[in-house]
């Protein structure tokens, strides 16, 4: 079941923002895209490889998919052909992996790299460290147009504000230092999507809000 109105409240709060939403609908029937679809959302994001390719052969062509979740090596190339764009890269393993199937397939992925703010040690990404030692120009075949995180899961309302400034701070240090265009801050979910597009974030990736709860 979709919700109409949470879907129009949100797009309200994002107008003339600059700030994208991706409606995340892992675990959900195509039937829920669908219905979001026709009110005219086109952004959509999935977790799951195996679930992504199913959807993806059953609904309408011009839908923007955004691979979300941890992604191995190994599946890049399932969704190498119409992937829009993977905000969810967190290794220089699977950087390359992606590049050579961008050249298989004839084009450019765009990509996000996630980089890890939360202090959970279950949470994927690049440190800071990491970024900035990471050699940009070797993938030809990607374009990194920004980063994406996730913060704590906690109700410190705080912790969560200093979490997303901090990527927002990464995210001008790497701009700056490796000389490149970024354009997407992908930051904010169902809890803290208002605190996220405070702190500047141009992406948001709502799912629980607008999907209901997942099982
Ligand atoms: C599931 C998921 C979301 C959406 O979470 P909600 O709390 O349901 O809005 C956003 N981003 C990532 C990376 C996710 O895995």
């Amino acid at each position: 079941m979709v919700n109409v109105d949470k879907y129009k409240e949100i797009n309200k709060v994002l107008q003339g923002q600059g700030t994208t939403l991706v409606a995340v609908s892992k675990l959900k029937p195509a039937s829920d895209i669908t219905a979001m679809y026709e009110l005219g959302q086109r952004d959509f994001g999935e977790n799951y490889v195996q679930e992504l390719v199913e959807k993806q052969v059953l609904l309408p062509a011009d839908i923007l998919w955004h691979f979300i979740g941890h992604l191995q090596s190994n599946k890049v190339k399932y969704i190498a052909p119409f992937i829009h764009l993977i905000q969810s890269v967190d290794s220089e393993k699977l950087l390359k992996e992606i590049d050579k199937q961008a050249a298989k397939n004839k084009r450019k992925i765009s990509v996000l790299l996630q980089v890890h703010i939360a202090e959970e040690h279950t949470k994927f990404g690049f440190d800071e460290a990491e970024l900035m030692t990471l050699d940009v120009v070797m993938f030809p075949n990607v374009n990194i147009t920004g980063l994406m995180g996730m913060a704590t899961f906690t109700d410190d309302k705080e912790k969560v504000k200093r979490e997303f400034e901090q990527l927002r701070t990464f995210s001008n240090n790497f701009k700056n230092t490796k000389k490149i265009e970024l354009t997407t801050l992908s930051m904010g979910m169902s809890d803290d999507y208002e605190l996220a597009i405070s702190c500047g974030s141009s992406m948001i990736r709502i799912g629980s809000l607008l999907f209901g709860e997942r099982n």
